[in-house]
């Protein structure tokens, strides 16, 4: 709707572009040579790819040494999800993959392992990962066919609840497997430190964190042991995986994680209180509204809930409508919306499906009065029967 004013309330599907990381790029995208080559153009690129894998360290608690750049969290996924792994030279084999009821798709698809060789961790209705059936699963994991790799994302992109994973690494310990948690949604909300929820690896993507789509990292506990590659060929990132950098994305993602790790209290705090009047609100609005996760620990940017009488389809549509950018559950690359595989794993009726509404660090108290007006007209409309759409 060319000429309308929008307000975009979807950043967990996508944060915009900062100004930051804009500039970053295009002075990036100047810089002509090629990371690899040993000339003074190639070593511009190769010290502004050091300085980016040190930026994104920070961010994850991590060591820069740890840090593979890849093309997104989904490559990040799929290259640490395999059976196949090093442990120096040595060859270490994984014999299943227990991935949460709740992951993103990127990770609950199982990456390289066959469909047989993936498991499913339930969750509770509160949305939390059951560890006590974690806890069953590992007991009964066949160690004949190699470790256990248990992945469990840090918070989840629907309903922004943050996961019990340090309590689920200590579970993972005890039976010696592999720890994956994917930060895609956690990364610059909370505070992230690899040695402190005790991960084997983290998945990350720049796009979450106001960087550009296309670039995200595997980070690793330490440099021994790790997957084999899933892009070969030249031998770039330490041959873990091959390919010219896309060194302007990486700075652009880089300048992301530097302005995210910035005073992340004050803003989760702002963001929290917006989140809670824009919930209570609601509440005053519509009876019978189910905000899902509400009083569990929640990103504080994120609100998603279910309106008996409302399908989430039309509800997105509707809010579309009113110049308000929503979310119907995750995103499909079709575009499409399917019932959401989180509600279904939290026991909730998944065939109404739920609205996610996201904010972000620049998200004003003026935007949230527009989605609640909008809100309130969508309500209404809902109460008489008439089409939301
Ligand atoms: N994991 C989570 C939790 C996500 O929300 C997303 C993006 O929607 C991904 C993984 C995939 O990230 P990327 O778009 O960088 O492949």
């Amino acid at each position: 709707m060319p000429g309308r004013p929008r307000t975009y309330l979807d950043w967990n599907a996508t944060a915009p572009l900062m100004a930051d990381a804009r500039e970053a790029m295009i002075a990036a995208l100047d810089l002509s040579g090629n990371p690899s080559s040993v000339h003074g153009e190639g070593r511009a690129l190769r010290a502004l790819i050091d300085g980016a894998r040190r930026d994104v360290a920070v961010l994850a608690g991590a060591e820069a040494a740890h840090v593979t750049f890849t093309s997104g969290a989904t490559e990040a996924a799929n290259m640490v999800l395999t059976p196949d792994f090093r442990m120096g030279r040595t060859p270490l084999k994984v014999g299943r993959l227990y991935v949460s009821a709740i992951e993103h798709p990127a990770v609950r698809e199982g990456g390289r392992f066959e469909k047989e060789q993936v498991s499913e961790i339930p969750v509770m209705p509160s949305g939390v990962v059951d560890l006590v059936a974690l806890e069953t699963l590992l007991e009964a994991h066949d160690a004949s066919s190699g470790l256990p790799m248990v992945a469990i994302m840090l918070a989840n992109n629907e309903t922004g609840i943050v996961q019990p994973v340090r309590e689920a690494a200590a579970i993972v310990r005890k039976r010696g497997g592999l720890f994956v948690v994917d930060a895609v949604q956690a990364a610059g909300r909370i505070p992230l430190s690899i040695g402190e929820i005790d991960a084997d690896f983290l998945v990350l993507s720049a796009h979450k964190l106001g960087g550009p789509k296309g670039a995200g990292a595997l980070v690793s506990r330490g440099e021994v042991l790790m997957p084999a590659p899933l892009i070969h060929g030249g031998g770039q990132e330490k041959g873990h995986r091959s390919g010219t950098e896309n060194a302007a994305a990486l700075a652009g993602f880089a300048a992301a994680a530097r302005a995210a790790r910035e005073d992340i209290e004050a803003r989760n705090a702002r963001l929290a209180g917006l989140r809670d009047r824009m919930e209570d609100r609601m509440k005053a609005l519509a009876g019978g509204l189910v905000i899902h996760g509400q009083g569990m620990p929640r990103l504080s940017n994120t609100t998603f809930f279910s309106l008996p009488g409302l399908k989430s389809e039309t509800g997105q549509i509707a809010f579309d409508l009113e110049g308000i950018a929503v979310s119907a559950g995750s995103a499909c690359s079709s575009g499409k919306v399917g019932a959401s595989h989180v509600l279904t794993a939290m026991g909730f009726d998944a065939a109404l499906g739920g609205l996610r509404v996201s904010l972000g660090p620049t998200t004003t108290e003026a935007d949230v009065d527009r989605f609640l007006d909008a809100f309130a007209r969508i309500a209404a409309r809902r109460r008489q029967g008439v089409s939301a759409a």
